[in-house]
């Protein structure tokens, strides 16, 4: 508002002045010279001061925050004083001038009042106070004048002051009205301004926000990928080797069989099983034994080339390789067998050898089904295993027939104590200075489906389904209790023979009293036959085994004494009564065999231990040993292996010295 009437107010000041200085100076009326002179001056005083305000705002006021009521009233005075100004100048002059100069003042003052009406329209109180002072008091002095043609004019002064007035009513509302519109705009253009700022600043709140968001989940999908890695490792990979557990290999295998199908290549499977690994962890712990299986795990990782590695089992692993032929896989395993065998040292002290057994399985010349050529490539390095020879072993339908042979006497086996399927039968011992019968050894017999099983056979599939325990237990208790038949006629000793996985069983030495208290069989009448592999377990365990069965007065006798793990000097390490040198040095008896008897002879005299010679055919064999000084003799020469009713009537038939008889 002050704005708008300050804006005006300069062309009103200037017009005020001009007409002014028109009505002092445009008539000559001499008696009224000295009264329009100080009213010129008063009113160029006033207009000055007016002017002064007016730049006081423009220069000052206008664009800041200023005080609007006090300017507003200052402007008011300014313009109010000045129609003051004018009404006084209107009755000053109205009774003194000619008809002309006051119909000119009064058409001046009119213009003045028409004038104010727009230009102070923004302020009712100016406006309409301005005219009102402008020209009501001048038309009503008119209006009671005596002349005829001033009361015209104050008729119409005051008719046109009426109008004035309500025209500038109408003109202020506008004004104002625009004025609030516009203020209004404004705030509503602030507003907007406002809002737009705010937009922009909840924009960029958004945007930073979608930014972290975006952080946050590239970081989720990070974690998300990382554990999933993470189960795919736990799921997949071998904890101790990283490499493929059987799960995940035998699905990379099947994939690799399909690329194969496709480009109608073969496929070679190595299964490899480490030689001697469990005697390092049971002699060494399992850390070691760990990273034994790492650094083997890496050396076989050298080997795979394009083909797949997975760890099958304890210290079983499987090589796929595609595109190579059998001769190509022979090669590959003889290689991978010298750089498992190559020293493992660490910890400095720490230097260790572990052997290899391959078997191969080819496809499509064996199977075309990923668990079958595991299972073929498995039973070929059994087969290399049993060899004990470093040459690795091709899968073969033979093989295969052997295989499952095994598995049905393994079936088999399970059942034969309650079939009543085992038999013993017994082979005399003769003593070489009085040729009788110093004792009979228990062997055992196995009819399966019709057919004689050897022991040779069975007796190590029963041992490695720990099936021995029950076996072993079952032919101590039987012989004990048929000895004790024939100890009426016959005096001789009784040897059982005990395997190493009977003998280092828990359930032993249990088994051992039970039989000596059921049977009362006399235990130093009791003779156990161990074989030699005995030198190849712990022998801190076994020296206790054989203490404790000494302490029961029952005495053991090192079997096939030559054949096995030990060295001759061994033998003085753990206490045996017996030795029983091996029947293919007996066969040999012409060859080298001979010299190495009389060795094991020489050891055995000097280490107290009496000797047994088995396997003698002929009477050739037996004269020769009995030259070289051995203790007792066992073989088809003397007497096959007798069922008890045979061996009772042998007994009695012989009635004392065994004659070299068939
Ligand atoms: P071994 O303890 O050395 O038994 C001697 C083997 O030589 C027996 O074979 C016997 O029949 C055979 N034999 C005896 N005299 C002669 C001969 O003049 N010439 C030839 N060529 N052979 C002769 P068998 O009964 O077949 O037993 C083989 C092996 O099976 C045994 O060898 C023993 O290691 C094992 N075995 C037999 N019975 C048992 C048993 O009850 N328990 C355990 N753990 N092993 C047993
Ligand atoms: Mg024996
Ligand atoms: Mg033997």
């Amino acid at each position: 508002m002050v704005n708008i009437l300050y804006n005006n107010s300069l062309a009103g000041i200037f017009v005020t002045f001009l007409a002014g200085t028109v009505l002092v100076f445009g008539f000559e009326t001499p008696e009224l010279n000295t009264i329009k002179l100080v009213w010129w001056s008063i009113l160029a005083g006033l207009l000055i001061v007016r002017l002064t305000d007016f730049f006081y705002w423009r220069t000052r006021l206008q664009g800041t925050e200023f005080d609007g009521k006090w300017t507003l009233r200052r402007f008011i005075v300014g313009a109010l004083v000045t129609a003051i100004m004018w009404s006084a100048y209107v009755l000053l002059t109205s009774q003194r001038v000619g008809v002309i100069e006051l119909a000119f003042t009064i058409i001046i003052v009119a213009a003045m009042a028409g004038g104010s009406a727009t230009v102070l329209a923004s302020s009712r109180l100016a406006a309409i106070g301005y005219s009102s002072i402008l020209l009501f008091p001048s038309s009503l002095v008119l209006i009671l004048s005596s002349e005829h043609f001033q009361n015209l004019l104050g008729m119409l002064g005051l008719f046109f002051g009426v109008v004035m007035v309500i025209s500038s009513d109408k003109t202020i509302k506008f004004t104002k009205n625009a004025i609030r519109l516009k203020n209004h705009n404004a705030i509503l253009v602030e507003e907007m301004k406002k809002e737009k700022a705010e937009v922009g600043r909840i924009n960029q709140e958004l945007n930073q926000a979608y930014v972290k968001l975006h952080k946050i989940n590239s970081s989720l999908e990070d974690e998300v990928f990382q554990r999933t890695e993470k189960i795919h490792q736990l799921s997949n990979l071998d904890p101790l080797t990283q490499l493929y557990n059987r799960n995940a290999l035998t699905r990379a295998l099947n994939g690799l069989l399909k690329e194969s199908k496709e480009q109608d290549v073969p496929l070679a499977v190595l299964f490899i099983d480490l030689n001697g690994f469990k005697k390092i962890n049971d002699a060494l712990g399992h850390d070691v034994g760990d990273r034994v299986l790492k650094i083997i795990t890496q050396r076989i990782i050298k080997e795979k080339e394009n083909g797949n590695i997975g760890r099958w089992g304890g210290d079983e692993f499987v090589l796929a390789l595609p595109g190579y032929t059998v001769e190509q896989a022979i090669k590959k395993a003889q290689h991978t067998i010298r750089t498992i065998e190559e020293t493992i040292s660490f910890d400095k002290n720490i230097s260790l050898n572990v052997g290899a057994s391959v078997g191969v399985a080819m496809s499509p010349m064996h199977s075309d089904d990923v668990m079958q050529l595991i299972q073929f490539a498995d039973i070929a390095m059994y087969e290399n295993k049993k060899s004990k020879q470093n040459m690795p072993v091709v899968f073969s339908e033979k093989l295969l027939q052997a295989a499952q042979q095994t598995e049905q006497w393994r079936e088999g086996l399970s059942h034969a104590i309650n079939r009543n399927e085992l038999k013993l039968v017994y082979q005399p011992i003769i003593s070489t200075n009085n040729s009788k019968i110093a004792g009979f050894e228990a062997l055992l017999r196995w009819k399966f489906e019709g057919k004689q099983v050897s022991p040779i056979v069975f007796i190590p599939i029963a041992e490695q389904s720990s099936l021995i325990i029950s076996i072993g237990a079952w032919v101590l208790r039987q012989a004990c209790v048929d000895a004790l038949r024939w100890s009426d006629s016959s005096d001789g000793t009784l040897s059982v023979n005990v395997s190493m996985v009977q003998l280092l069983h828990d359930e032993f030495m249990q088994t051992l009293d039970d039989v000596l208290r059921d049977t009362l069989f006399p235990p130093e009448k009791l003779l156990l036959e161990i074989t030699e592999s005995v030198f190849a377990e712990s022998k801190d365990k076994v020296s206790s085994i054989l203490k404790r069965i000494m302490e029961r007065k029952v005495r053991v006798s090192i079997d096939d004494f030559g054949t096995g793990y030990s060295s001759l000097s061994q033998l003085q390490t753990l206490p045996f009564h017996v030795v029983k040198i091996d029947k293919t040095f007996i066969a040999n008896i012409d060859e080298k065999g001979g010299a190495i008897i009389r060795a094991a002879l020489y050891i055995a005299r000097e280490l107290g231990c009496k000797t047994v010679a088995e396997g003698i055919e002929t009477k050739e064999q037996a004269m020769a040993l009995n030259s070289m000084g051995v203790d007792y003799m066992q073989g088809f020469l003397y007497s096959k292996p007798k069922d008890i009713v045979e061996l009772l009537e042998f007994i009695k038939e012989i009635d004392g010295a065994v004659r070299v008889v068939r």
